[in-house]
């Protein structure tokens, strides 16, 4: 049994946070050559002999072998040539050819590609074996897809996969870039952990220790392994996929993501959302996400170098936030009136808990170590590396809180002024 299966069975058992973990996914498979196993794996898991298989034409060529390892399936197969953006005509394209007949799929590929399958399948009841042929996002485990319709990209309740497979031998040839936007998706969890545990400090938000520690284990070991991701090496690219997965099953056992993102995957929404109305085809999610990390370790190591600071109520200007939304404004005004996340957060409550604030940023790594392993890694470290006008990305630091009902540090900067 693979070592993340063991983990899953071992937070079976009820937890001190009062929950017990639970996810769908039911087996994962990471080893060297498995592509031949494939049509194995899925008859062990219960799959239909019929299978549609879906996949781009990069990705079909990457899993060389997985059409002869399903031998005695019954295989159709959706090539699509390039996807970069899942948008919902995808997903229905899917159902079209699944609904009403007795069909799994398997989705060769990451994220846009298996996205829409993850949400066709869960609105027509079919299982689902994501086979992965990069280590680049953490989505792989994920039950929800981020999906565009009608030019906006929301997420939408969808279904875990019961099968993921990463092939080790798959995974380290993939290109190097992607590989690098997985380890910085996984940098990222770093920021995501002190929201959290701020915010749990801070609103009593729940929050566990154990999920926390799968999380941060998973990146500190990653870490070590820097100079090793855009190496020609089988082990470290399966560790990377196996971090990956990691924190998407994390997200699972806590039924949200904040084991696994916080104001950074907040800013890369806001930078998609207000590009895709104007056709720009977005960056490798880990890439965005690595430059936006590095943004906020920055800004929450300087907030922690503050030995006092003072606290006061929330001020906005909110014909700005708006105007910054545009068609989004709607959604962003429903997420804030009559309700608003930090109305519960009483500004001496942050006064009083700076000093425990202060060590929870500098629990993880800091801004330089970050940067210097990000750098040894191959990610994408400034915001020219992802082709954006720092004037635009500074506007999506700014406005990306209010996008979400959910405490982030970012979100408290208004309330928080440091003493000159
Ligand atoms: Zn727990
Ligand atoms: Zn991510």
């Amino acid at each position: 049994m693979s070592r993340i299966m063991n983990i899953i069975n071992d937070f079976k058992t009820e937890c001190n946070c009062g929950r017990v973990h639970e996810t769908s996914v039911k087996d994962i498979r990471i080893g060297s050559g498995l592509v031949n196993e494939v049509g194995n794996i899925l008859k062990l898991n219960g799959f239909s002999d019929n299978i549609l298989l879906v996949a781009d034409k990069d990705t079909i060529k990457a899993a060389h072998g997985i059409l002869e390892s399903l031998d005695g399936f019954s295989v159709e197969t959706k090539i699509y040539d390039h996807l970069r953006v899942a948008d919902m005509k995808h997903v229905e394209e899917l159902e079209e050819i699944i609904k009403n007949r007795d069909i799994s799929v398997l989705s060769v590929g990451t994220g846009s590609l298996n996205d829409p399958c993850r949400l066709a399948c869960a609105r027509q009841g079919k299982l689902l074996c994501i086979f992965a042929t990069a280590p680049s996002m953490d989505g792989f485990a994920s039950d929800s897809s981020p999906i565009v319709c009608e030019g906006f990209k929301s997420s939408y309740p969808a279904k875990s996969p019961e099968v993921i497979i990463g092939d080790t031998k798959i995974l380290v040839n993939a290109p190097a870039y992607l590989k690098s936007s997985g380890f910085g998706d996984m940098i990222a969890k770093y920021v995501g952990l002190i929201d959290w545990k701020i915010s749990h400090l801070l609103t009593g938000e729940y929050y566990c220790e154990k999920v926390a520690n799968l999380t941060k284990n998973a990146v500190d070991e990653l870490m070590k392994l820097a100079h090793l991701v855009t190496e020609n090496d089988e082990e470290t690219a399966g560790k990377i996929f196996e971090s990956l997965l990691m924190t998407g099953i994390a997200m699972s056992f806590t039924k949200n993501s904040r084991p696994a993102s916080g104001s950074e995957h907040i800013i890369a929404h806001l930078i998609e959302c207000l590009q895709l109305p104007d056709g720009i085809i977005p960056n490798y999610h880990g890439e965005d996400v690595g430059v936006c990390t590095l943004r906020m370790l920055e800004y929450y190591n300087y907030l922690a170098s503050q030995d006092i600071i003072e606290a006061h109520k929330e001020k906005v200007n909110w014909d700005q936030v708006f105007a910054v939304y545009g068609k989004m404004a709607e959604e962003v005004k429903k997420l804030n009136f009559p309700e608003n996340i930090v109305d519960s957060v009483d500004p001496k409550s942050i006064e009083n808990s700076w000093q425990e604030i202060r060590e929870i940023i500098k629990s993880v790594p800091s801004y330089e170590e970050c940067k210097s392993a990000m750098e040894k890694a191959g990610c994408k470290i400034t915001v020219s590396d992802i082709e954006k006008e720092q004037s635009f990305f500074d506007l999506c630091v700014k406005y990306s809180p209010y996008m979400r009902k959910r405490l982030t540090l970012l979100r408290l900067k208004d309330m928080i002024s440091v003493k000159k």
